[in-house]
């Protein structure tokens, strides 16, 4: 994903040039069709190349090429079937000078255009993601703040006046601030500040004001300044990591995964450029025949398909493809020049989900694709997720145990297993309330999905109840690692009406091999889980015969 705008213009141009230098030997070989074989012109396959070169020529901006194969395109398509070959020929051949013509006049768009607005990882990266800038004068709130909020993986740069926090902003921006209500210089004098410092750096950068007064004119006061939030002092530690959540995107921070299936190498590496550049991930497949091997490694969030290909057409692929339960769901969208609507709403009865058409504009691709990934993401996330925490459910967790056990049985590399369980849970929930109860699991959760590596899986097994699963990791590792997450999990204060508390959890963790089966190893981490708690809780055990 790194990279600026102009590396990903000067990829576009090379791809251009590279289709470009290409062009002569695709009409050479449109031409030589015309006059190898004994047993005649191959029609069909004549139809596919120049069906093909329409398609491509558009998305390089050579728009007049374009247009041209698009109508010879379809006069082969009314010669199919009919015995006029000396016909066909004959108008080939004009056909093919003029493609030579337009083509040797290159391209009538000459730089790709991209909106650098569609480059938002950049400007992700150029603000720093997670870093927060606190303007606060009460030095051991800072260090507390500064504590806390690094559980949860920002980074907190405290400034203890306005003019350090503008020297700051100088230096770089943040990616929130936050900003003490009460500061030497008066009472409000915090929204104040923000109201001052709302320049053009400033105008949309997200603030959380933190107050020890709740006052209808500071609350007022923060409203004018252009605050997010409003959070009183105690601090409620997971109330504010959720705001900065919401607002750094951190929970949605995973690109959408784009699978290319095309069989014209060039285009689909421009595909690939224009989508990576927006910063999604893209993986090409030109054979169709690979997708199934393909699907379960890359796992997409949508397929964009390619229909005319040799060996097979995108809509048979799609039907193979929507023959597994798995992939039932997967958004597939149909990138081809075919404008006949009855045969597009056909590609769509069996299976597709949209056409788009192959001369879209680069930005218009990019904003079809990321509007249905990102529904295919929500539905996915409602349908496998619990709603509390937006960790797996328990039956997503039962699927992936599965097909990590049997992964790792093919690999031949130890995979861990994790039960955890908040302590005295239930005392929590009876002296602070339900609510209060409920920030501690998301909190746990938070710090579970933050912490844990992208392959690791962490799961809300139920109630105050969570499992993890840990490829490729061995019982010690597993061990260090849990228990890392146990210490900083204590670390975490929680505020309620008359004070501060913290809270703890156990684990017990079982590691395959030698478990096989998917029971044995829940039950040994819930054995090793339950040794924990008789063992005075706050504490991680593994499975007794291995330890
Ligand atoms: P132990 O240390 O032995 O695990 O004690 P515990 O109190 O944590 O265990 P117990 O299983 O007796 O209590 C679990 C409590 O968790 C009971 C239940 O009301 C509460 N609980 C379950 N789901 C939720 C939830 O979603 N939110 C809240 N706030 N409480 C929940
Ligand atoms: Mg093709
Ligand atoms: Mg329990
Ligand atoms: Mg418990």
């Amino acid at each position: 994903m790194a990279g600026t705008i102009m590396d990903k213009k000067e990829k576009l141009r090379v791809l251009q040039d590279d289709f470009r230098m290409d062009l002569p030997q695709r009409l050479a070989k449109i031409k030589r069709l015309l006059y190898v074989g004994k047993t005649g012109v191959d029609t069909d396959e004549l139809y596919r190349l120049v069906h093909s070169l329409a398609g491509s020529a558009g998305t390089f901006g050579f728009h007049r090429l374009s247009d041209r194969a698009r109508e010879i395109e379809l006069q082969i398509q009314d010669a199919k079937g009919l015995d006029s070959e000396s016909w066909l020929t004959s108008v080939m051949e004009q056909a093919i000078a003029d493609m030579q013509l337009l083509a040797s006049e290159g391209p009538d768009q000459v730089n790709p255009v991209i909106k650098e607005a569609s480059f938002h990882v950049d400007l992700a990266e150029k603000r720093g993601e997670s870093l927060v800038y606190l303007l606060e004068d009460d030095a051991s709130q800072a260090e507390e703040i500064v504590a806390q909020l690094q559980h949860f993986g920002y980074v907190v740069e405290t400034f203890n006046s306005v003019g350090e926090l503008k020297a700051g902003m100088a230096r770089k921006v943040p990616t929130a601030l936050l900003v003490d209500v009460n500061l030497r210089e008066g009472d409000i004098a915090g929204p104040k500040t923000v109201t001052d410092l709302r320049d053009s750096t400033m105008r949309n950068l997200p603030v959380i004001f933190i107050s020890v007064n709740d006052t209808w004119q500071a609350r007022l006061a923060v409203v004018r300044a252009g605050g997010e939030a409003y959070l009183c002092k105690p601090l409620n530690y997971s109330l504010l990591v959720e705001h900065l959540d919401n607002i750094t995107g951190n929970k949605q921070e995973t690109p959408y995964n784009i699978l290319v299936v095309e069989d014209t190498i060039l285009l689909a590496q421009h595909y690939a450029a224009v989508l990576e550049a927006a910063g999604m991930q893209v993986e090409i497949v030109s054979d169709p025949m690979q997708l199934l091997d393909v699907l379960p490694e890359f796992n997409p969030d949508l397929i964009l398909m390619d229909i005319y290909m040799p060996g097979c057409t995108g809509v048979e692929a799609s039907q193979i493809i929507r023959q597994h339960i798995a992939y039932c769901n997967l958004p597939i969208v149909y990138l081809s020049t075919e404008s006949a609507l009855e045969r597009q709403l056909e590609a769509l009865r069996v299976g597709g989900d949209d056409f788009l058409h192959k001369t879209i504009s680069d930005e218009h691709l990019v904003e079809a694709i990321r509007i249905r990934a990102k529904r295919f993401r929500a539905l996915a996330m409602l349908m496998n997720r619990d709603g509390l925490t937006g960790l797996f459910n328990h039956i997503n967790l039962k699927l992936l145990l599965e097909r990590e056990i049997s992964q790792t049985l093919r690999r031949d590399s130890p995979l861990s297993f994790v039960m955890l369980d908040i302590d005295h849970f239930k005392l929590v929930n009876d002296q602070y309330g339900h609510p209060v109860g409920d920030q501690v699991i998301k909190s746990l959760a938070r710090l579970l999905s933050q912490r844990l590596r992208s392959g690791d899986i962490a799961a809300r097994y139920g109630g105050e109840e969570f499992a993890v699963i840990l490829p490729d990791t061995p019982a010690e590792a597993a061990k260090t690692l849990i228990d890392g997450l146990r210490q900083e999990f204590a670390k975490v204060s929680y505020v309620h009406e008359d004070g501060e508390f913290t809270s703890t959890f156990s684990a017990g963790i079982s590691t395959s091999p030698p478990h096989q089966e998917m029971e044995s190893l829940i039950a040994a981490a819930d054995g090793a889980l339950y040794q924990a708690k008789h063992n005075g809780r706050n504490r991680v055990d593994l499975e007794s015969n291995t330890d």
